[in-house]
């Protein structure tokens, strides 16, 4: 995993996803080097660039510009950027340009939720995954709604991390925002 503070960081863009929920995420994710990959709100591109240094096929998508921009520097930096390509847009319209993947990473959706994971479901091909990472109560239920109309074989992990910062009196626990994750395994059969 890339250490936080091996990212270039902006002020204006969220991100990036703390290396223990990326480890999380990695894990869950269950890629292999074959796997098309779809990061939509790439942010910093915390998650892009852990994609991108297991598959060559990430697609990783943010409406706003300066988070593509930084993506890019971060990519840059670490020498995986011909592994991705950016699209600045909004996902609702860019997603019906891409092939169907293997792996959908949902880190932003500005109120799109709903279409967005039914977009993406349609794309995802059989034992493909959604990974929907949630920071609001109500993001999160949504998405388990959503998963669950499509039948999907679901997961979902509430992570509350702690960091220990060493002072002079002993390690204080200094904790980070709990984040939801949401997954949903494609199944055919079903
Ligand atoms: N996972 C990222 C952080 C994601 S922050 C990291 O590790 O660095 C969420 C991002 O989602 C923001 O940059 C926001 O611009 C983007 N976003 C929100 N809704 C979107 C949409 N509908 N289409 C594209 N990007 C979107």
């Amino acid at each position: 995993m890339i250490s936080d503070h091996d990212f270039i960081k902006s002020s204006t863009v969220p991100g990036p996803t703390k290396e223990e929920i990326r480890c999380l995420v990695l894990c869950k994710s269950q890629l292999s080097s074959q796997d098309i990959v779809v990061d939509i709100g790439c942010g910093t591109g915390g998650l892009t660039l852990e994609f991108a240094k297991r598959t060559s096929q990430v697609y990783s998508l943010d409406r706003n510009p300066e988070a593509i921009n930084l993506t890019s520097k971060n990519l840059e930096k670490h020498g995986l950027k011909d592994r991705v390509r950016l699209i600045c847009g909004d996902a609702k319209e860019e997603m019906d340009k891409l092939p169907d993947f293997n792996v959908l990473m949902i880190g932003g959706s500005g109120g799109d939720l709903d279409l967005l994971i039914e977009k993406g479901y349609n794309k995802l091909k059989n034992n493909g995954r959604i990974i929907i990472t949630a920071i609001l109560l109500e993001t999160a239920l949504d998405a388990i709604e959503k998963l669950k109309k499509f039948d999907m074989d679901m997961e979902v992990i509430n992570a509350s991390i702690s960091r220990g910062k060493i002072i002079e009196r002993g390690t204080m626990m200094l904790a980070e925002n709990p984040i939801t994750l949401v997954m949903g395994v494609k199944r055919n059969y079903h």
